[in-house]
């Protein structure tokens, strides 16, 4: 059970550096991680490619392809939630314009801008803000460029230029903190090092208290993707501080919404997982040994 969540905890091994100060050996150990890496990611990749709240899915299995979902459903206040299929993205209405984020690709962002223009005509997206650079959350951001000025972390342009997302290139970046004020409100986005990605960002939106962050805070849910590019120490970094943030809303880029109780919760577990590791590969253990060892099960 879970099985691929312990390739979570070899790279967290790598990533502490398990006190292993020859090279050649660290150098040995790290690849082994990696291999077991993918095969854990192979195994349960199917898996993870299911819905997160996959019901639909799972009572209407590979039949008729289901009408993609696309919703927009108020949080608090002026935030609103944007819904397509199984990705979120959050946008803020102020009266000098509207604050969208991630656009998830190029047809859910043409969906959310005619729904906008229905129900706050006259209020272009002012600003487009990119929670990090993965394809899969940032599509389509071309859709709101015409008026919008383009935002998000420097690393993340710089993989957005890279890899050649199909999207809009960010015009404005920053590398810790950036907050914008529009229309009387205020978005403040904050870089907190390496952790799903190089260019992860929060955005919190302090006069509702609410936290967007996708893709390294599961809530209620164990869903990784990308692993390999993944910084264990520094995550659970990330994960601390958004602990201390004010909000008392966790909007996150798939499944349900959260608190900071599930922030807690997933930091606990992350941890565990990597002291149940390094416990094995300190007391010698192969990494194949230490997968059939630690299954985490509650
Ligand atoms: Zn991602």
């Amino acid at each position: 059970m879970k099985r691929w969540s312990i390739a979570i905890a070899l790279a967290a091994a790598v990533g502490v550096g398990v006190g292993i100060h020859d090279a050649t050996a660290q150098q040995q150990i790290q690849q082994q991680i990696q291999q077991g890496v993918q095969q854990l990611l192979q195994q349960t990749l199917p898996q993870q490619q299911q819905p997160a709240q996959g019901q639909q899915a799972q009572t209407q299995p590979a039949q008729a392809p289901l009408p993609i979902k696309r919703e927009i459903t108020q949080v608090k206040g002026d935030v609103y939630r944007f819904q397509n299929a199984n990705h979120f993205s959050v946008f803020m209405v102020t009266p000098r314009g509207i604050v969208a984020t991630d656009p998830i690709n190029a047809d859910a962002a043409r969906w959310l801008k005619d729904e906008l223009a229905k129900r706050f005509p006259n209020n272009p997206v002012r600003y487009l803000i990119y929670s990090h650079d993965h394809a899969d959350h940032i599509s389509g951001g071309e859709v709101f460029a015409d008026t919008a000025t383009v935002i998000a972390h420097e690393n993340a342009k710089a993989q957005i230029v890279a890899e050649k997302r199909p999207t809009a290139v960010p015009t404005v970046t920053f590398s810790d903190q950036l907050t914008l004020e529009i229309g009387g409100k205020a978005v403040e986005l904050t870089y907190l090092g390496p952790n799903h990605s190089d260019n992860s960002i929060v955005m919190r939106f302090p006069a509702e208290k609410i936290l967007f962050a996708v893709d390294f805070i599961p809530v209620k849910a164990v869903a990784f993707r990308d692993f390999p590019n993944a910084w264990i120490g520094e995550w659970i970094d990330s994960l601390k501080k958004v602990e201390v943030m004010e909000f008392d809303i966790l909007a996150p880029g798939h499944g349900a919404l959260g608190t900071v109780a599930d922030v807690k919760a997933f930091r606990g577990y992350m941890e565990e997982l990597r002291a149940a590791v390094l416990a094995q590969i300190r007391a010698g253990k192969t990494v194949d040994e230490t997968k059939a060892t630690v299954k985490m099960e509650r």
